[in-house]
């Protein structure tokens, strides 16, 4: 069958692959531990539902503006300011359905056939994808595991050629949990600026650091380059909204009325009734984020204690996000798990234990452990990762 040059060149995600084939497992009424997700397990807070409910009552349930209501992109530009003492208008706001689709019509706007796009590996594969479905060019750069992956501006900047347009950075990153430091951002955005480089920020996971380390990405943005930056947000992971659909990107006018234009002809305007319900996390009360992450970070340090057992796991404990990255080369021979991708098939058929391997960041000998799920389960999974290391490689400390 004959598909366009452009669907060819782009594979579906392989982190929905693993979501998928532990769903099927699931369903033959297997007993699957899902370290797979990449999505909060909490509900979403009840004033965020309720104000959701509301809007139904009032029949709230119409297209709205294109690129968001008024009031929502409010609330965003209000967030930013009192988060990170920063002025945006509501013309420099779109929200989109989700922080994915406000990077894709960002890519969309910006960049095209000939343009050089640097971003970092490993990292979330969507970022690449979107770049090839620009028709633009990725140039990778890998950030090393001896350094906690840091985006060190040396490294972003070392990829820049006459032809570069952009720069895509994630952070805190998936899979890593690593943070780009403030220093390392201007010294990239001052260079970006000189150059007339855009800097695309994906921040899905920005409030979800677990150590009072400065990153206000948006201030260092807007004092360094903001012309020609632009931020991408979502409510997804932050407000545990992921099925609602609902980001948004900030930057200057003429790039958000691009975006607006893009949106109008594929999806347009986001749910009206999750409208409503984003914007109430975005005025109301904060302490939830808190709360979730406090719970994150127990189950962190849980995890990593449990882990540990094995002591040729790799673990080292992530600043952000809610992932466990460990390096798994020590399992992995030539008549053994010849892969990280192998390792996390038998994981999954035999130990029924859902990871994601390595491979769909672009990181082969790493297993990303989503720990955005139950202590019950983490201990469950835990037990059965070591069990199943201790007797397909070799015998080690097996239990906790
Ligand atoms: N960026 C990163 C790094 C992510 O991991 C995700 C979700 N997995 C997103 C963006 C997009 O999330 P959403 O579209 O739900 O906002």
């Amino acid at each position: 069958m004959q598909l366009s040059a452009r669907s060819g060149r782009i594979a579906v995600s392989p982190t929905m692959k693993v979501a998928a084939d532990a769903m099927k497992m699931k369903a033959q009424g297997i007993d699957v531990v899902d370290f797979g997700a990449g999505e909060p397990d909490f509900a979403t807070p009840a004033h965020i539902a309720a104000a959701a409910h509301r809007a139904i009552d009032n029949n709230f349930t119409k297209y709205t503006a294109n690129a968001g209501t008024e009031d929502l992109k409010r609330a965003i530009a209000e967030r930013y300011k009192i988060d990170n003492g920063v002025d945006y208008s509501s013309s420099e706001v779109i929200c989109s359905a989700g922080g994915k689709q406000a990077l894709y019509n960002s890519v969309l706007a910006l960049f095209g056939p000939g343009d050089e796009v640097i971003t970092h590996m490993p990292g979330w594969p969507t970022l690449v994808e979107q770049i090839k479905l620009a028709e633009a060019t990725p140039v990778i750069v890998r950030a090393q595991p001896e350094n906690g992956f840091a985006l060190t501006a040396d490294l972003i900047l070392s990829a820049v050629t006459a032809r570069t347009r952009g720069i895509i950075l994630n952070s805190p990153g998936n899979p890593t949990g690593a943070l780009i430091s403030e220093a390392d951002l201007e010294a990239i955005a001052r260079d970006a600026a000189r150059s007339g480089i855009w800097v695309l920020m994906d921040l899905c996971y920005d409030k979800l650091i677990y150590d009072p380390v400065p990153h206000n990405v948006i201030g260092v943005l807007a004092r360094h380059n903001r012309d020609h930056s632009v931020l991408c947000g979502s409510a997804s992971k932050v407000y545990a909204m992921t099925g609602w659909r609902c980001g948004w990107a900030v930057g200057p006018a003429p790039v958000i009325n691009a975006c607006n234009a893009i949106q109008s002809h594929s999806t347009s305007n986001v749910c009206s009734i999750t409208q409503k319900a984003v914007e109430a996390g975005l005025r109301g009360p904060q302490e939830c984020i808190g709360e979730m992450l406090d719970e994150y970070r127990k189950r962190r340090d849980q995890l990593c204690r449990w882990l540990s057992a094995d002591p040729r796991l790799g673990l080292k404990k992530p600043s952000g996000a809610f992932y466990l990255f460990p390096d798994v080369s020590e399992f992995l021979s030539p008549d053994g798990f010849r892969t990280s991708a192998d390792l996390a098939a038998a994981l999954l058929n035999d130990a029924h234990v859902a990871l994601t391997p390595g491979e769909a960041f672009d990181a082969p000998g790493f297993l990303r452990i989503s720990y955005a799920t139950s202590m019950k389960e983490l201990e469950r999974g835990s037990q059965r990762i070591l069990e199943f290391l201790a007797a397909r490689t070799g015998a080690r400390a097996a239990s906790h």
